[in-house]
């Protein structure tokens, strides 16, 4: 009983990925967000932008401030002031916290985080440990 208890902790907080290194401040990750609607697909257009600002006020913390290579639109969060800090640190969300996401479907992917961000990730094992087993 207690080896199967002792399995299911392992499943449940191992991760394939460990997150090294530091933030930097460059303001990148408060720069470059990408919003999406409510079906989960990317903000495109103002019109859309529009939108979701009535619908849902939170989106009113952005203002558009580029466009990525696939056409969709970038924001740039309205608590980062001119220097890259942030005005409502203490109190800014889990998203914020938690970035870069040690997201591991993310990560196999090819995701990683953003250009000039002091996070790098890692693999927790190397591969000939693998073979071990
Ligand atoms: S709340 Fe702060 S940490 Fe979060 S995106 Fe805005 S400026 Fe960045
Ligand atoms: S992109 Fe990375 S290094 Fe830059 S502010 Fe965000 S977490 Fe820090």
């Amino acid at each position: 009983m207690f080896k199967y208890i002792k399995f299911l902790y392992q499943i449940m907080t191992s991760s394939k990925y460990i997150k090294k290194g530091k933030c930097n401040k460059c303001g990148n990750c408060c720069r470059n967000i990408i919003l999406t609607l409510g079906d989960n697909t990317p903000i495109r257009t103002e019109e859309q932008f529009e939108r979701v600002k009535e619908w849902d006020k939170h989106f009113c913390n952005f203002y558009i401030s580029g466009k990525d290579e696939n056409e969709v639109l970038q924001f740039t969060c309205n608590a980062l002031d001119k220097n890259n800090k942030c005005k409502v640190y203490f109190l800014r969300g889990f998203g914020c916290r938690m970035y870069p996401k040690k997201d591991t479907k993310f990560l196999i992917n090819g995701g990683k985080p953003l250009d000039g961000c002091g996070y790098y990730y890692e693999p927790n094992k190397s591969f000939s440990s693998f073979l071990k087993h």
